[in-house]
């Protein structure tokens, strides 16, 4: 089940869902002046690559959802890492 929020920022429906592979727009730009993060791994923790310098972070669901400003591009659907999306990582 996928849940829809309004994003105001950008005025259109984002999803609510995470994939692996997403990549995201967060509301602050890291400190190495890139905006720009990939989502690597889902687990009980969001884990995101910046695009800018590499540096991994990790966040729970919902601080994730909160600096997402935007989806740029959505990864594959992952319709077996769903159920089990903690295996499946990025090279
Ligand atoms: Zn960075």
């Amino acid at each position: 089940m996928v849940s829809w929020h309004l994003c105001e920022e950008v005025g259109r429906l984002i999803p609510d869902e995470i994939r692996i592979g997403d990549v995201v727009q967060t509301r602050k730009p890291h400190p190495c002046g890139s905006s720009e993060w990939t989502v690597t791994r889902i687990g009980a923790d969001i884990k995101m690559r910046c695009s800018g310098c590499g540096r991994v972070v990790m966040l729970d669901r919902e601080t994730f959802l909160k600096r997402r400003k935007k989806l740029i591009s959505q990864g594959p659907p992952t319709d077996i890492g769903a159920l089990n999306p903690t295996d499946k990582e990025m090279p």
